[in-house]
């Protein structure tokens, strides 16, 4: 894969421009490769104008991007319906998800549902439901909010337990694709096992759109929302796909003004060069690399790694880590670490991620990877980590 690798990282103008330095924050968001700059580019000096609101060619042809990019959210999401689903562009997976929990969320619950909030994931995906819960108490419809059941050694869910803590009123269940902390992927199949049939599944996808490839039709969930920034599209840009089959319609409501038109022009240049690349490629290469640096932290006693402790190794049968990897110095503060690595050229994050109330207390560096990352860079970040310890 090293051929195929480096060309493509060859197409990341900010990555081949600074060989210095090492961009490991693609959780955060991801760099855009030059089919996205140029497509930004040809957008805005050929056909600029408003969608859905011109009889000029120039408007047409934004009408037309919009529609169209409607189609290519749906084929990148291998939507198992695409006559009846949905998509709706949002600025990103915090505006996706409170979208839905405010304009569709209230007309599915009843006095007495329940709901499953992952309350140790991001708090984009836990704030908008908890939000809708006090909003229809203040309207005498009372909600019952379970807390997702975790695995804390594995840093998965526990879907046993949510098997036991669900019955015929649950009707909601919220849940991520890939923790934005501990990396894991997070079985979201042993949901719809535990929950049966008929509950509604929102999935926030914003780890793993672009760096895995993500089936709706496999996945068999309600909702995927995810950002385009983290998949190489421009900031402010990201979509609801609504499956439109469990639970009443979803129309997302009020008058929403001009869409992001830059940033959809974006998106669609990003999924088809994403699609191009291939993401299950993207998958394996992300996944070798933070099973290589998982291996080599593991060995280093200096270093604590968080979430899953097991099946990390290259050649385990089993790879549930995504290309995410978080972990803590034993004696070195979070902070100080990311900017002690900074000045070796490392660029990570290192605070508490954004993780909701019963998430981590203490801060930790995360490395996240992307296709534009190397075997070299991970060694000469554990070189670095091991000069440390
Ligand atoms: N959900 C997860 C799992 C994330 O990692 C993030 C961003 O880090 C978000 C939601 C929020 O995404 P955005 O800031 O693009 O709205």
């Amino acid at each position: 894969m090293g051929e195929w690798q480096r060309a493509l990282r060859a197409e990341f103008p900010i990555i081949a421009g600074h060989p210095e330095l090492s961009y490991l924050d693609s959780a955060a968001t991801a760099q855009k490769p030059q089919a996205v700059l140029e497509a930004v580019q040809a957008y805005l000096t050929t056909t600029n104008a408003n969608a859905g609101r011109g009889t000029y060619p120039w408007a047409n042809k934004t009408t037309s991007l919009v529609e169209e990019t409607r189609d290519r959210v749906k084929r990148f999401l291998d939507d198992p319906d695409p006559e009846r689903s949905a998509v709706h562009f949002t600025s990103g997976t915090t505006d996706g998800l409170r979208t839905v929990a405010r304009d569709w969320l209230p007309q599915l619950l009843a006095d007495g549902d329940e709901m499953v909030v992952p309350v140790a994931d991001h708090q984009a995906n836990i704030a908008p439901w908890l939000e809708v819960q006090r909003q229809l108490a203040r309207q005498g419809v009372h909600i019952r909010v379970l807390p997702m059941p975790y695995q804390r050694s594995s840093g998965d869910y526990d879907h046993r337990a949510l098997e036991s803590v669900t019955g015929p009123r649950t009707r909601f269940i919220a849940a991520t694709h890939v923790h934005h902390v501990y990396g894991g992927d997070m079985n979201i199949h042993r949901i719809r096992r535990a929950v049966g049939p008929d509950a509604v599944v929102c999935l926030d996808a914003a780890q793993s759109v672009g760096h895995l490839p993500v089936s709706a039709a496999e996945l068999d969930v309600d909702f995927i929302v995810f950002s385009g920034h983290k998949a190489m599209a421009l900031p402010g840009s990201g979509a609801v796909w609504a499956r439109q089959a469990r639970g009443p319609v979803f129309t997302p409501g009020g008058w929403s003004g001009t869409p992001n038109t830059v940033g959809i022009a974006s998106l669609a240049a990003a999924l088809d060069w994403l699609a191009a690349a291939g993401t299950d490629r993207i998958e394996r290469w992300t996944v070798a690399l933070a099973a290589r640096l998982t291996d080599g932290l593991r060995r280093l006693d200096a270093y604590e790694i968080l979430g899953c402790q097991t099946s990390l190794a290259a050649d385990a049968a089993v790879q549930r880590r995504r290309g995410i990897v978080t972990f803590r110095h034993r004696a070195v503060d979070s902070g100080d670490l990311g900017f002690i690595l900074f000045s070796h050229g490392f660029m990570v994050r290192s605070d508490n991620h954004c993780q909701g109330s019963a998430g981590e207390r203490t801060g930790s560096v995360r490395v996240s990877l992307h296709v534009y990352n190397t075997v070299e860079e991970v060694d000469r970040l554990l070189s670095v980590l091991t000069s440390l310890g």
